[in-house]
């Protein structure tokens, strides 16, 4: 049997709907991935690929957590830990915050499931950027809750009219920073947000990407924790501690919004590899310490090749440019592929000459803008 031809970002589903599936699943695609290294090595008969289209860290895999999950390899015909007690302590002491204010789950993502389960009805109004993560209005969809989307302003969310939205709403969600843009919404605007928020809405800020911000207007989401009762707080290992692979990702918020989670959630959510890894990735400074420094650096280098070849991109506080290719970014993503480059096009966003791009290593970086290069050129 030959493998299913590859799918383009956002084309329907080419399956049709099973007559029995729950109707909700009408107005949902499934996810389509950035492309993998091994997808285009071996379409493509190119060895070094440079993958900059999932946000992930491009330093490799950190020798201490080779070593920890080593160490931990012997135990995984027993269970894990169902609660990953020993990294809620880690992570809650880090916001200084008990135990009891931490649920650790198989990733954001599925943190995200665990909220939608415990806090969203059929009919219920999420209110959300546009652009903003492609989960949050999938999410809304699979529940039959209603996504709200509001568009951002100047490329940054409009945390005003994100509020204005909230008064029959149950939950808004800010990413922060927001994917795809990368830019930050500030302290000051965040706590004005959450003034204006009724106490019928849950906020939802999703930090994935706060370990790569250095302006320091970012919010202190610990110090709004203990005023703003409705916030909650997703962090996940998968990006500056680099464990997208093993899917660890947690909330932060008042003890009982995380009882719900815990009805909702499976019994067993996040494996023993994951949880002695995500342990060892927080002693780990020297690795997060380059992952940031080589983020930083090679961001203003990335920002400013862009500019060279005249084109516009947004500036980032993560670890990821979003860049106006002024052409389909479809097309010029598939004409990276043979140069062994992953980007991410932005149709998902409905940003269709627009492309996602992450901050590599300073070779994946040159890589990427030489090819870029060549192909705009040769249109
Ligand atoms: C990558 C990403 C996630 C996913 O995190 P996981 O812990 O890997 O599931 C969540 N939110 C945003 C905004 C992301 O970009």
């Amino acid at each position: 049997m030959s493998a299913p031809k590859e799918q383009a970002v956002n084309e329907p589903s080419k399956v049709r709907l099973h007559p029995l599936a729950r109707k909700a699943l009408a107005a949902i695609e499934p996810y389509v991935p950035g492309r993998s290294t091994e997808e285009v090595q071996e379409q493509y008969r190119v060895s070094n690929v440079a993958k900059l289209g999932s946000n992930e860290n491009p330093l490799g895999v950190s020798p201490r957590i080779r070593e920890a999950l080593l160490a931990v390899i012997d135990g995984v015909h027993r269970y894990p830990d169902p609660t990953s007690a020993a990294l809620r302590r880690r992570v809650a002491a880090r916001f200084g915050v008990t135990p009891d204010h931490v649920c650790v789950s198989n990733g954001v993502d599925n943190v995200l499931t665990c909220l939608g389960l415990a806090f969203l009805d059929a009919g219920d109004r999420c209110v959300i950027g546009a652009p903003t993560y492609t989960a949050y209005a999938a999410l809304a969809l699979m529940l039959n809750a209603i996504p709200v989307e509001v568009p951002v302003h100047e490329w940054r969310l409009d945390l005003p009219r994100m509020a204005g939205a909230s008064a029959n709403a149950k939950m808004v969600i800010v990413c922060n920073p927001n994917n795809p843009t990368g830019t930050i919404v500030r302290h000051d605007e965040l706590e004005a947000f959450l003034r204006r928020l009724p106490a019928t809405a849950l906020a939802v800020v999703d930090e994935a990407y706060a370990e790569f911000v250095d302006d320091p207007a970012f919010p202190n989401t610990a110090a709004l924790l203990g005023r703003y009762p409705n916030l909650v707080v997703l962090r996940t290992f998968s990006k500056i501690y680099g464990l997208a692979g093993l899917r660890v990702g947690y909330a932060v918020a008042t003890p009982d919004i995380i009882d719900c989670f815990n009805r909702v959630r499976e019994p067993f959510p996040v494996d023993r590899l994951a949880q002695a890894a995500a342990e060892a990735t927080l002693d780990d400074e020297a690795y997060v310490r380059a992952a940031y420094e080589n983020n930083r650096t090679e961001r203003t280098w990335l920002a400013a090749a862009l500019s060279d070849l005249e084109l516009q991109s947004i500036p980032s506080q993560a670890n990821f440019v979003l860049v106006d290719l002024g052409h389909q970014a479809d097309d010029v993503a598939r004409r990276l592929l043979p140069h062994g480059v992953i980007i991410r096009p932005g149709a998902m966003w409905r940003l269709p000459t627009w492309a996602r791009i992450t901050v590599g290593t300073a070779d994946e970086n040159r890589r990427v803008i030489a090819s870029l290069r060549t192909v705009l050129a040769a249109r």
